[in-house]
């Protein structure tokens, strides 16, 4: 019988997947049947184009029946096996780049007829097939002479073991029961699940066809999402904390030194926060502020109120640069205060965290800001009241989960998060959260300016530099590679270094991600004090770093950013009194599209409508910046297309709870999809 748990087991099971294609496999992220079957073709090659020799023609896919009649196997390094054919209309060459002896004479014995398939091409004025996909015997016609899926190999991985690996699979997975009442699945028109998955591997379903069986497995992935976030709200909601006490007495004590009014949403989010941490509900809260609204400032208020409480905090930030940033405006913001403060990340040397460690298990740090280092196993807080993190895209739902679970039932959380979410899946992305949320910016601040130029006026943007240095203003340079690549023609961190170092010499320092976290941090220590003027850098002083004097922006291949990247890259600039700039450089003309792109991030400040309106424009595919983070929020889902869905989910699992939950009925899909912890809600 075909069981359910089919779908579950590891591709090891599989029949032809040894020890070597599990392991190319698993480089495609694949080790379970789920995964074959959620992996779909993007195209398909047609073998149905069965001819003869006298009908051949170069370039095309061709399937013919053929007899072999002779070898040529030349023993001559660098010099092709050939095996001569013929059918009775004329003769050609199959040919055998990187192939064995061995290996030939046993799929193409002298004097046998078989099936080839491949593309057909010409060298010397004669027709070859070079290295063909597919050579059969004939009664085995039918597995070649067809459309055949094409799926995203990797390397060590052939079509056609891959196709039949799949197809293995698709005769073998038993029919699922629907989980979804027949109500539901009128009204949406869903198809289901498992016609779905057949359709979407076979080569056969038109375009037009695919939409209906992927809205299916989108609405899938909405409802998990919805379910896993309703219940790790109902799980955080049963919790009881103890009360945090305090009275202001040290946040009014840094307010004072800011020198500045906070916003009006700043003083709400405050606020907020502050309700949350004196209540007995267990604070699971995100702030959600557009570059440069002042978030930072918010955590401070709500870090110095729960010291005052009694309670420790922990401050994580995804790299170790931005950590290092807010370990020194900390240290700044709380000098009038006996605030203990201690950084710690995985460069830490061991002796030092070694007394860290200690120092926070015995209470005598009051706040430690660092690297995901912090939530480690091995370390252990006296007593942890509030957990932040920042820039949260960077970590997942598991995370936070986790991170709520390691602080204990007293500790609060906080994200915090520049990156938009459009209103509509909100809940599905942070549904289990109670959401804050900063509109307003600063008034001192002011807008950055936005330009667009070719790269071959490269000199003139020299020039700029030039007069911008002589201002005393900083630069960033952007690059999207570090090194050349002879793949994709896009500028990169080293050239540019090279070729602008004969001009500025020691006022250019380089940054990216293969940089030593050591030298990292002097390189920016480094600019931050002015030593040096212009830091040619990839994306990695994307997030959140605080440069006062940084007043212009250059970003190469702009139109290889997403605009919401784009946003928060030139977010980096005009954070003190000065205008910022931003020139975005461009390889070639631009397509329309594009124009209209960047027309949206010169006419828009604000992050939020910047993603709104680039959604409307390129649908989801880069919207959040999902390359940079690797996380992926949905794997179908396309909002554009299936706005309608998230709502229609929502109210059904509000249907659902209100009927006292069964979620056993899910317990499949929430499997397929990761999200099975919802199984153990009660735990
Ligand atoms: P983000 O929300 O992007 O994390 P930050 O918290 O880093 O923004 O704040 C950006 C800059 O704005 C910081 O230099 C901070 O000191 C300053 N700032 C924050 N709030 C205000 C305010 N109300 N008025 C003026 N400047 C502010
Ligand atoms: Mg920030």
């Amino acid at each position: 019988m075909k069981k359910k748990d089919y779908i579950f087991e590891n591709i090891k099971i599989l029949k032809g997947v040894g020890k070597n294609t599990a392991r190319y496999l698993r480089n495609k992220k694949i080790e379970t049947i789920r995964d074959l079957l959620l992996d779909f073709p993007y195209g398909y090659t047609d073998r149905t184009n069965l001819i003869t020799l006298d009908k051949l023609e170069a370039g095309k896919i061709s399937t013919i029946k053929l007899k072999v009649i002779k070898y040529n196997f030349p023993r001559v390094r660098n010099l092709p096996n050939k095996v001569i054919c013929e059918d009775e209309h004329s003769k050609i060459d199959i040919v055998f780049f990187n192939s064995r002896e061995g290996y030939i004479r046993k799929v193409l014995p002298i004097q046998s007829n078989v099936f080839i398939s491949g593309k057909v091409q010409t060298y010397k004025g004669k027709f070859q097939i070079n290295n063909p996909e597919y050579i059969s015997k004939l009664d085995e016609l039918n597995k070649v002479n067809k459309m055949i899926p094409k799926y995203n190999l990797t390397d060590g991985i052939t079509e056609k073991i891959y196709n039949r690996i799949i197809s293995q699979v698709l005769e073998n997975i038993p029919n699922i029961e629907e989980w979804y009442d027949k109500k539901l699945i009128s009204n949406l028109n869903l198809i289901d699940w498992n016609t779905s998955i057949a359709k979407l591997h076979d080569p056969n379903t038109n375009k037009k066809n695919k939409e209906k069986y992927i809205e299916r497995l989108a609405f899938d992935e909405i409802f998990t999402n919805l379910l896993l976030m309703s219940s790790n709200r109902q799980k955080i909601n049963r919790i009881k904390k103890k009360q945090k006490v305090f009275d202001d007495t040290i946040s009014k004590k840094i307010i004072e030194n800011f020198g500045f009014n906070l916003t009006n949403d700043q003083l709400k989010v405050i606020d907020e926060i502050k309700r949350d941490l004196s209540s007995r509900k267990k604070m699971f809260r995100i702030l959600q502020g557009d570059v440069g609204s002042g978030k930072t400032i918010c955590a401070f208020i709500s870090i110095s109120n729960t010291i005052e409480s009694g309670y420790q905090c922990a401050f994580m930030a995804p790299t170790d640069i931005l950590a290092k940033q807010h370990f020194i405006s900390a240290n700044k913001t709380f000098k009038n205060t006996n605030i203990k403060i201690a950084f710690l990340s995985g460069k830490t040397l061991p002796k030092d965290r070694k007394v860290i460690l200690n120092d926070l298990k015995n209470g005598r740090i009051d706040l430690i800001i660092g690297t995901h280092a912090l939530f480690q196993k091995k370390i252990l807080f006296k007593k942890l009241g509030l957990a932040i993190i920042d820039e949260q895209h960077k970590f997942g739902v598991r995370q936070r989960m986790n991170l709520s679970k390691k602080g204990g039932n007293n500790c609060d959380l906080l994200v915090m998060s520049a990156t938009p979410i459009p209103r509509t899946m909100l809940l599905a992305i942070y549904g289990d959260m109670d959401v804050s949320r900063i509109n307003e910016k600063p008034k001192n601040r002011k807008e950055i300016l936005t330009y667009s130029k070719s790269e071959k006026k490269i000199n003139e943007i020299i020039e700029i530099v030039k007069k911008q240095i002589k201002l005393g203003n900083q630069v960033f340079w952007i690059c999207p590679l570090i090194k050349e690549s002879s793949f994709i023609n896009h500028s990169s961190v080293e050239k540019r270094y090279h070729d602008l170092k004969k001009i500025f010499k020691d006022e250019m320092e380089i940054l990216h991600g293969g940089i030593d976290g050591n030298l990292k941090e002097k390189i920016l220590n480094q600019f931050l004090e002015g030593k040096t003027k212009i830091i040619i850098s990839t994306t990695v002083i994307e997030v959140g770093i605080d440069f006062p004097n940084a007043n212009l922006i250059i970003i190469e291949n702009a139109d290889k950013f997403g605009l919401a990247q784009l946003h928060q890259l030139r977010g980096r600039v005009g954070r003190g009194s000065k205008q910022g700039i931003c020139i975005l450089l461009f390889k070639e003309s631009l397509s329309q599209k594009s124009i209209k792109r960047i027309r949206i991030l010169k006419e828009n400040n604000d992050g939020f409508k910047i993603a709104e309106e680039d959604l409307k424009l390129r649908g989801f595919g880069d919207l959040i910046g999902f390359q940079q983070s690797g996380d992926k929020y949905f794997k179908f889902v396309d909002p554009n297309k299936h706005n309608n869905l998230f709502e229609v989910a929502e109210s059904y699992i509000k249907q659902i709870n209100y009927q006292g939950g069964n979620i056993k009925n899910y317990e499949f899909l929430l499997k397929l999809y990761d999200k099975a912890e919802v199984l153990n809600f009660n735990e």
